[in-house]
């Protein structure tokens, strides 16, 4: 199989930008159920989806630019701080006065399930606006990553979409995570994302999101459909079964989860996703890509708070030889 007919665009074209919402996440202590009595909390930790996943494409060596806000306080700044130093161009990130960071407090259940309290569509997070430093970012990129947590800000689709033409029109590819939320599936839910997955060069679902992206009811008509829509490789995300990479041609490659102790499940999507496209945008075949996407989910998995497991090329390879040589991490 060769790197060259994926249809995704090289690094040389222009960085990888997404659009979307920056959040601090704050982390209940004990395992049980919400916030309905006062209990020890940890954080903030930089979080959300686009953010964590920008920051990954970053650290493992791609150009990364993210389109977002945040208010002038200490969880914007602490964000902001996180990627800038992680080498994000984060000069499209507004800081809105008036409004405060977005933050999501989350809380394990016993069976693994999450409670969550979000501040995202009244804050910062749902108010992103496109300055000219944004407009630059556009302007230049290779590829865009459309993560499905952001449409449920206002006027997001309709940037994305815009987006997604311009980078299209000068040869630039797209990625599509279909993280679904409920706001997807209401009035026009079906014809965002139907309009999206006609744009998609790469599609990263996890468990049943194919078949809901797909709207089918099983994998082989799902798969059928997505590739009839022109979408070129399509990975699935499996969790602790790890990954498998459909090609249009028909391909298929399952690889195996490295097995961790898992401390903290959140950001393992969005580590995976960018590792894997940033990895084929510099022309690594499926295969290698996909055993180093599933060490970057192992690695993020085993660290407390989203973004805390992010990785460079040299930690996915320490921590691949580590697991390979049976160490318990
Ligand atoms: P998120 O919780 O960020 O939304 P997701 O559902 O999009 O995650 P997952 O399938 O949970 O994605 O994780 C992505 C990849 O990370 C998996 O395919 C696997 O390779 C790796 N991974 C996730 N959890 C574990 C785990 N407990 N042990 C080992 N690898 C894991
Ligand atoms: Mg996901």
């Amino acid at each position: 199989m060769s790197a060259t007919t994926s249809g995704i665009a090289p690094e040389a074209l222009g960085p990888t930008i997404t659009i979307g919402e920056i959040l601090v996440e704050i982390m209940a202590t004990t395992i049980g159920t919400g916030f309905l009595e006062p209990q020890v909390l940890v954080g903030p930790y930089p979080s959300g989806a686009p953010a964590i996943f920008i920051d990954q494409v970053s650290r493992i060596g791609g150009k990364a630019g993210i389109i977002a806000s945040v208010g002038n306080d200490d969880f914007g700044k602490l964000n902001i701080g996180r990627l800038k130093n992680d080498g994000v161009d984060v000069s499209a990130i507004s800081v809105i006065e008036g409004k405060s960071t977005g933050s999501a407090f989350v809380r394990y259940r016993p069976d693994g399930a999450r409670d969550f309290v979000f501040n995202i569509t009244s804050s910062a997070a749902g108010e992103i606006r496109v300055t000219s430093a944004g407009d630059a970012l556009i302007e230049r990129a290779g590829h865009v990553h459309v993560m499905g947590s952001a449409f449920a800000i206002p006027g997001v689709s309709e940037l994305l979409s815009a987006s997604v033409k311009k980078v299209k029109s000068r040869g630039g590819s797209v990625s599509f995570d279909p993280n679904i939320r409920k706001e997807l599936l209401k009035a026009d839910g079906r014809g965002l994302m139907d309009e999206m997955l006609a744009a998609t060069d790469l599609l990263l679902p996890s468990d049943e999101e194919l078949l809901i992206a797909a709207g089918r009811p099983d994998e082989t008509s799902a798969l059928a459909r997505l590739f009839g829509m022109g979408i070129r490789e399509i990975v699935l995300k499996r969790g602790r079964a790890g990954s498998s990479f459909f090609g249009q041609d028909g391909a298929r490659i399952d690889s195996p989860a490295f097995r961790v102790a898992e401390i903290d499940p959140t950001g393992a999507g969005d580590c995976f996703g960018a590792t894997y496209l940033t990895c084929r945008r510099k022309g690594m075949d499926p295969d290698k890509a996909l055993r180093l996407a599933n060490a970057a989910g192992a690695h993020n998995v085993t660290k407390q708070g989203p973004m805390e497991g992010v990785s460079s090329l040299a930690d996915l390879e320490a921590f691949v030889a580590a697991v390979t040589a049976g160490a318990t991490l």
